[in-house]
Formats: C-alpha cells, structure tokens, sequence
C-alpha cells in the first residue's frame, strides 16, 4: 500500500525502515496494527487499538519511530499516539482527512472478526530448534546445575520445583536448555501439554486477548498446559497498565499447580519493574544460574558441534578456537560454522593458519575483554564530560553523541546483551539499538566522528 498523503509522507518507506530497525518480529506485533492520522502543525497522529499498545510502543519503539520519521517525513516534528476508536466513532474523527486513504478503517475490518484475531493467541502455536535437545547440549562445571534441573522437570512428572528460573549471560545456553525439556516431555509422555514462548510472544498474545475482549479463552487455554516456559523474561519487566494483570495470570497458573519454566538475563531478585509479590515468587522457586564456560566445557562444546556438523577438525584448531573466543558459546559455534563454511566453499582441510586466517577479524575484538565501564571512562575523557553523563536524561547533543557512541562501543566490543548495555546508561534496550543504528548511519557521512569512533576502538582494543 505505497500511498502518500499531502503532507509528502510516505508511510511505506517509514515502515520499511522501521521493520529493519526493530526486526520482523516486533514490527508484526507492534508496527503493523499503527495507522496514520492526520499532521496538525508538526504533530503527526498515529492510532493504534488498545491503550496498552500504546503504552508499549512508547516504551520501546518511540525512538525509532521517531527517527524514521525525521528521516523520511521531515515536516514532523513530533508525533502523538491516539486509541483507535471504534469503527462506528471513527466516521467523525476521520471526517476531514489530510491522508487520503481511510487506513484505520480497514485495519478494524481485518482484525475485528473472530477469524483473523483467533492465531494471535494459539499458544500451540510455537517454533522449537530441532537442534537444541539434551543430546545436544554439553554439560561442565558452569551449567551442571541448570542441566539436571532441566532435566529434572522434563522427566519427572511431578512439580519438584515451581518456578524453574534459569538466567545468564546472553549466548550460555538457556534456550537451548528450554527447547530440550520440551523435546524431552514431546518424546517421553506427549500427553503432557508444553507450551514455549518468548516472553514478548506471551505479551502480545495476552494483549491481544485483552484487545478482543476474549481474555476468558486465553486463560482457558492455559488451563489445559502442564508446563509453560517463558524465555527471556527480562523484556517483560516494564511498568504497564495491564503488568497486574499479567501477573495475576502468573499467579494462577502457578496455584493451578501449572510447571512453569522461565528464563532471563538476570537472577529475579536483579530484575526491574516487576511486581514484589511476582518476585518473591520466582525467588521461591529453583533459580539456577549459567556461569561463564570454563576452556574444558568450550573445548568439548566445539568438539561435539564439530561432530555433528560431520567437519573433521584438528584438535590444535579447537584448542586455538576455545582459547580464543572465551565470551560465550553461540560466538564460539558461529567461529566454528564461519571455518567450517569457509573449508567447505574454498575446498581443503582446515588448518590452523586457515582458522586464523578466516577469523582474522573476528579474533581481534577477542584479543582483549572490554567492559561497558571501561567503555564509559574512555568516552568520557575523550570528550572531556563527566563520566555520570552516560547515565545522565541530559539530551544536549555534546552528551548524547559521546553516550551513543559509549552504547555503540558496547555493543561493538563487548558481547553484553542489549537489555544490559542499556541499564548500564540508565536506558532500556530500544535506545541502545537506536544509538547503535545513529552511530552506524552516522560514521558513513561524518568522518569526524568516524575517526572518533575508530580511535576510540583502537584505544579500547589495546
Ligand atoms: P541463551 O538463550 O542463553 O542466550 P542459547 O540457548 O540460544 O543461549 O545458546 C546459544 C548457542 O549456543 C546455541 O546454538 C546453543 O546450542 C549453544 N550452546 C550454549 N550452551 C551450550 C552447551 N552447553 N552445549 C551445547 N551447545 C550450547
Ligand atoms: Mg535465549
């Protein structure tokens, strides 16, 4: 639907961008339902269907939707979400329209009937990695625990621990621990009901019961779940009007004797903005922690995928390979492929000066750990601020651009997860793409701060 209004704003190309900014998934789910209104002096007007999703998208989409827009529609200087109304008020609010086609219109016709809203919450509806299962997965010193958990609750019938809380560092393995215990319960009793979701998928299904009036079938639905796991929760953690709500789901499924399984970045009692009552639940619970991995348990990791992946790899490879790459373990299986690929494209045995030699830029970030703090300082000095303006709300432009280049630096350098570069400046994970993106776009036209950028790199990497 390529149209354009008067105001020379093409809402397509501001909806491409932001579906490569914020990924497919998240602009599905709340990109896609925004319809645009109409542009009062500066203020562009964007409905969407519920008040939550208004909440959300303002929580963490209206960076980048702001700078898309001041990208492609630069006579909007600031933008204001409304609630769609329903489709019988709609006739008046849309009466004199700069935009000319009735956008919100049709997205009421599409959703509004039963047929087109019922999959936004089909929770069998999920995708597991056939490569994650327990066979798979290689147990050390830094996971034992969360591995026989795991495999505690997906053998037993019983609710031994209730909640399962497994969290690290990104890349150590709780997904795949996840997607095992639902293989492991799908082969050994599949009367038993699994449900997997991310905790964003959990979200949007929740509040899309909310937004058809329907939460009474979604609730139902989760009466017939043995176990419920819930992955990456930490994105769940933000102030809402319906976070009681969620929580109150929470709370039942548990007094149901539901297992529930859930992962984040961080141990619960580390976790921001959810309800005290939820926490001191997840505390109560079995909470396991994934340490970083020990040379042995990388060693043999890289051995096992090697022996899946049928490549044949001299052990002085996997030593340099697990002396190497220390950060986690999806760097260390994405170096593995990245050789393995290579050999395979170019022809020829894998050595250890080809192994270098493809991962050449890829060891460099290795050769030194750059921590976040380190990152800050260095920024800081270089454009003679305080060090408390990574964390400072100032948006003067001589703060900003030194915080967003911190932001970048971090996820340059460093393996820190979004979520976690973001409370280290006070921000939640949505800024810290943006910055990352500004940086980006930015080193490409200015050669200043592309040098400062580069120096800065050089500096850290040292
Ligand atoms: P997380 O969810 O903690 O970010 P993942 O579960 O997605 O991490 O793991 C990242 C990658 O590393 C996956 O490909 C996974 O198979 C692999 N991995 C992590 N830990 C192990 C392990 N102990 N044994 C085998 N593979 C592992
Ligand atoms: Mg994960």
């Amino acid at each position: 639907m390529g149209w354009k209004n008067k105001m020379n704003l093409n809402w397509q190309d501001i909806q491409n961008s932001l579906r490569e900014k914020i990924g497919n998934t998240a602009f599905e789910m709340w990109v896609k339902p925004i319809s645009l209104g109409t542009v009062k002096e500066g203020v562009l007007t964007l409905f969407v269907p519920t008040k939550f999703m208004q909440e959300w998208i303002e929580k963490n989409y209206l960076e980048s939707i702001k700078s898309s827009l001041s990208t492609y529609a630069s006579d909007v200087c600031d933008i204001t979400f409304k609630v769609r109304p329903k489709v019988s008020e709609e006739k008046t609010e849309t009466a004199a329209p700069v935009v000319e086609a009735p956008k919100p219109l049709d997205f009421s016709s599409k959703h509004v009937t039963l047929e087109g809203n019922k999959d936004n919450y089909d929770l069998s509806n999920y995708y597991l990695d056939n490569r994650f299962t327990f066979d798979q997965f290689v147990a050390g010193s830094s996971n034992e625990f969360a591995y026989a958990a795991a495999k505690k609750v997906a053998e037993n019938k019983d609710v031994a621990f209730n909640p399962l809380f497994l969290h690290s560092g990104v890349g150590l393995g709780k997904t795949h621990l996840m997607h095992a215990i639902a293989w492991k319960i799908k082969e050994t009793t599949p009367s038993r009901q699994v449900v997997y979701l991310s905790a964003e998928k959990f979200m949007y299904s929740f509040i899309n019961a909310i937004r058809y009036n329907d939460t009474f079938s979604f609730k139902e639905k989760f009466r017939s779940i043995d176990v419920l796991m819930i992955d990456d929760i930490q994105f769940l953690t933000n102030k809402s009007s319906t976070q009681a709500e969620f929580c109150n789901t929470f709370n039942a499924l548990m007094d149901q004797g539901k297992q529930l399984i859930l992962s984040a970045d961080t141990a619960p009692q580390n976790l921001q903005g959810i309800e005290e009552r939820l926490r001191t639940r997840m505390c109560a619970g079995l909470v396991a922690d994934i340490g970083s991995t020990s040379y042995d348990l990388r060693f043999n990791i890289l051995r096992k995928k090697a022996g899946i992946m049928q490549a044949s790899i001299p052990e002085e490879v996997i030593d340099f390979l697990a002396r190497k790459i220390t950060t986690n373990v999806r760097e260390l299986e994405g170096a593995l492929k990245k050789v393995i690929a290579y050999s395979q494209l170019v022809g020829g045995d894998i050595t250890l000066d080809r192994t270098k030699n493809v991962l050449k830029d890829t060891l460099t970030a290795y050769d030194k750990k750059v921590t976040i703090d380190e990152i800050q300082r260095k920024v800081s000095e270089h454009f003679k601020i305080k060090i408390s303006e990574m964390q400072s709300k100032r948006r003067e432009r001589e703060v900003a651009r030194p915080r967003q280049i911190a932001m970048y630096l971090a996820k340059k350098l460093t393996t820190r997860s979004l979520p976690e570069i973001g409370r280290k400046f006070d921000r939640d994970h949505t800024t810290v793409i943006h910055a990352v993106k500004t940086i980006e776009d930015l080193s490409k036209t200015n050669h200043l701060i592309a040098e400062d950028v580069s120096l800065l790199c050089q500096m850290l990497s040292q």
